[in-house]
């Protein structure tokens, strides 16, 4: 029997440290920017391969970025958030909004009347499902963030559309204690 003892010990270990590891991993679900960029975009590109996309991102993040996805309306975490702050690429970490832009358009997806900076967002025309839209993409890790329409409140009167899983939220000091 006493043979037996050591193999069976042997699995429970590694089966606990298994589920420690797996618990570990699930509070990190939220997406997080990887080392933050904050300012002004200076032209500099973060290059990935898919694989390493894949890997780094949630699966939320790695849909919509890298798949052109877009999250169901009222579904992210920041369309109803009303805290001051930064919102920063989920990919890359560049800054790319504040809410001191942010306006409630009602349709249940975070949106802006502009970008920090006009160079932290970029754009190209979009013809996919048959509709002519204007994307926002990262210009630093070419990520796909939203579209970019028309319709927005002044001074801009645009309204970046922006999923919320493509962009992670770094509160002000005086607003995380709220
Ligand atoms: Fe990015």
């Amino acid at each position: 029997m006493k043979t037996r003892t050591k193999p069976v010990l042997g699995v429970l270990l590694a089966l606990l440290t298994a589920a420690s590891i797996a618990v570990f991993t699930q509070g990190d679900a939220a997406p997080k920017a990887k080392g933050c960029y904050m300012g002004r975009y200076r032209g500099d590109k973060v290059v990935h391969t898919d694989a390493e996309w894949k890997k780094t991102l949630s699966p939320e993040a790695y849909r919509i970025l890298r798949g052109h996805d877009t999250e169901k309306a009222c579904t992210g975490l920041y369309w109803d958030n009303h805290k001051e702050g930064a919102y920063v690429c989920a990919g890359c970490g560049l800054e790319l909004f504040v809410s001191k832009a942010k306006f409630n358009s009602g349709t249940g997806w975070p949106s802006f009347f502009e970008p920090i900076y006009p160079e932290n967002v970029a754009t190209r025309p979009d013809h996919s499902f048959g509709m002519d839209r204007t994307e926002v993409y990262c210009p630093r890790c070419g990520g796909h963030l939203g579209h970019v329409f028309q319709d927005g409140p002044a001074p801009t009167g645009l309204r970046y559309c922006i999923n919320s899983a493509a962009v992670s939220f770094i509160a002000d000091k005086a607003d995380e204690k709220r």
